[in-house]
């Protein structure tokens, strides 16, 4: 079995459900969640609300640390390339890079477009 995750959300300890009810018999408290996998946020939040909790705690320093945006991005020709996949004739799976300005498509592996590092231009 792997190892259980703790729930990142800031506040998860403080919703009184059964289920966070943790403990020897009387000595029971609420505790974060812990499981091998959350739904939100990347794996790492047991709710939406749990996620939303961290991001009003922390977004704005997290913004900050990585960057916050202070002009808006434009979407061009170079950096308009995106994955995609389709189906030809025969039902087989086309994987392909498109750019979402000049539509321009070019072939896929199913490896390159499962390589999250394999990119043909990056969306800027
Ligand atoms: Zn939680």
């Amino acid at each position: 079995m792997s190892e259980l995750k703790l729930c990142q959300g800031s506040r998860c300890h403080t919703y009184n459900t059964k289920d966070r009810l943790k403990g020897i018999k009387d000595n029971k408290t609420y505790q974060t969640r812990r499981r091998s996998s959350f739904y939100y946020g990347n794996n790492n939040f047991c709710s939406l609300n749990c996620q939303n909790d961290w991001f009003n705690d922390f977004g704005d320093k997290a913004i900050n640390h990585f960057g916050r945006l202070t002009e808006p991005k434009h979407l061009t020709e170079d950096n308009a390339w995106y994955k995609t996949y389709d189906w030809n004739s025969n039902d087989d799976t086309v994987y392909v890079y498109r750019n979402g300005i000049t539509k321009e498509e070019r072939p896929l592996t199913k490896a390159q477009y499962d390589d999250t590092n394999y990119t043909l231009n990056e969306r800027g």
